[in-house]
């Protein structure tokens, strides 16, 4: 016996995932509301029918147990998980459309059920029935006999007609979380006696997209070739080595599109799947992602995003282009000859100006910053880590990144609080050599702050944390509206690719 059945839930206890729907249906069994007719929509492998089956259970279960749960000893339950249970009816539509299966089920559906108390019909990849088995169905769907109940599951809810629709009770079923998955590979490994790697798991639970059938498939196939380590993982996998992938992202922050071609080149020889190297590649360039905000580093940012962008379309083009490794050598091109070299530079002081009128104040972006990064909210934190490319301490004199990395620093050195809360709405203008302008958006702030003795005390703040001498002067301007998207905008919009998960 496959280990996916194995191990297939027997009650609600064990579903993974999907609490939002256990609890309804629970609800329903304990108040005996079931309704006549569900659709379970979702992705592959997130227990559909196995939910479907649990219902058929609890429905028809002999002896209930308390809130809707089943026994798994009467004779219903036993018969529905041996799958002997005539009024337990499943029909897969993928396999022959269900023409003949519809029509029998039209014909049968008025006798009462011979075993149980109710006929349960599981209707799996419901979209797939023709259109005249839909209209079949409808029909039963519209009058159903009180001992009837329909579950359909499908994958593809928009190629389910609205009309079916209509007469279900409608339940979205989420792709389960890799913790959750990771959780119960070992869960089954451990009842197995498998000795196995935990990264192992949880590469295992990175690749199956949210789907628990197939994370326990693989599980499955890799369980008879001893320990169960990450190496062999990947191997059966096809799964791209990291030292390939580091290799890459450093061609490319070095803009040596000859080793940058040779890398794709390699992988395409080795017989690896390009989507998937291209996946790693993204959730690679993700992690650095999170590391050049958390480490308040806008230039490094930017570069990083624009790799994120140039190999998601590239992904994209895989399947399509007639040469494979096509999209993603053009990707190398693109990041080594198209995109300004912009991780030695000092951020421009425009360009700076910019996206912190765009942000209200540097505190915004501070904080803003420290707020993507839950588990380092600490600002001080956060100005201490290092950027992974490029200097990370610029020589004198002062830029305007070097005064923006220290500003939470600087803030502190200013009293009264009154006059610091004022300085915080000001932005950074410019910064020639040891001049540094000051922009506020608005005269009370501006009025507040330009007072000789505040921005002596702010020439002095800056001289105990640079050691250098700097000249400020402050200015007033109505704020310009700017739609130049800012890193963090950027930033938000890379995170929709990845599917909002931080
Ligand atoms: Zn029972």
């Amino acid at each position: 016996m496959s280990l996916y059945l194995k191990y297939r839930p027997k009650d609600f206890d064990n579903l993974i995932g999907q609490e939002h729907i256990k609890t309804t249906l629970l609800n329903a069994l304990k108040e005996k509301k079931i309704s006549h007719a569900y659709l379970f929509c979702g992705p592959r492998g997130t227990g559909k029918t196995t939910t479907a089956r649990l219902i058929a259970k609890s429905i028809n279960c002999q002896n209930p147990l308390e809130f809707g749960h089943h026994c798994n000893e009467c004779f219903t339950c036993k018969s529905a998980q041996e799958g002997s249970l005539v009024d337990l009816i499943e029909i897969d539509a993928a396999s022959n459309r269900g023409i003949d299966e519809i029509r029998d089920l039209r014909e049968k559906i008025r006798f009462a059920p011979s075993q149980a108390r109710a006929k349960v019909y599981i209707i799996d990849e419901v979209h797939m029935l023709t259109k005249e088995a839909f209209n079949a169905l409808l029909k039963t769907l519209e009058e159903p006999p009180a001992h009837a109940y329909f579950i359909l599951a499908t994958t593809e809810t928009h190629k389910v007609p609205a009309t079916i629709i209509s007469r279900c009770q409608k339940f979205d079923f989420h792709r389960i979380a890799i913790a959750e998955l990771v959780n119960r590979l070992k869960y089954i490994a451990e009842q197995e006696n498998l000795n196995y790697e935990e990264e192992a798991m949880e590469q295992i639970a990175k690749s199956v997209k949210g789907g628990l059938r197939d994370a326990i498939s693989i599980l499955d196939q890799l369980s008879s070739e001893g320990n169960l380590t990450l190496d062999k993982v990947k191997k059966s996998l096809g799964i791209s080595d990291i030292a390939a992938i580091e290799n890459l992202f450093q061609s490319l922050i070095d803009k040596n599109a000859i080793k940058g071609l040779a890398i794709i080149n390699q992988i395409y020889q080795q017989g690896l799947d390009l989507n998937d190297f291209a996946r790693t590649f993204l959730e690679y360039l993700r992690q650095k992602m999170i590391e050049a905000v958390n480490a308040n580093s806008v230039s490094n940012l930017n570069l990083i995003l624009s790799m994120i962008e140039i190999f998601s379309q590239a992904k994209l083009k895989i399947n399509s282009s007639v040469i494979p490794q096509l999209p993603l050598e053009i990707a190398v091109m693109e990041i080594c000859h198209r995109i300004p070299d912009i991780k030695a530079q000092s951020p421009n002081p425009n360009n700076l100006d910019k996206n912190n009128t765009h942000h209200g104040n540097t505190q915004n972006l501070t904080n803003k910053m420290a707020d993507q990064h839950p588990t380092t909210s600490n600002p001080q934190s956060i100005m201490n880590n290092q950027p992974l490319i490029g200097p990370s301490d610029s020589p004198l004199p002062l830029t305007p990144s070097d005064l923006l990395n220290k500003w939470e620093q600087i803030l502190n050195l200013i009293d009264p609080p009154a006059i610091r809360q004022s300085l915080k709405q000001s932005n950074i203008k410019e910064i020639k050599d040891s001049n540094i302008t000051l922009i506020f958006n608005t005269a009370f702030h501006f009025e507040k702050f330009n007072k000789a003795a505040h921005i002596c005390s702010l020439e002095n703040a800056i001289k105990q944390i640079f050691d250098t001498e700097a000249k400020v002067t402050c200015s007033l301007e109505k704020p310009a509206e700017n739609s130049e998207q800012s890193p963090i905008d950027k930033t938000k919009e890379a995170m929709d690719i990845f599917g909002g998960q931080w």
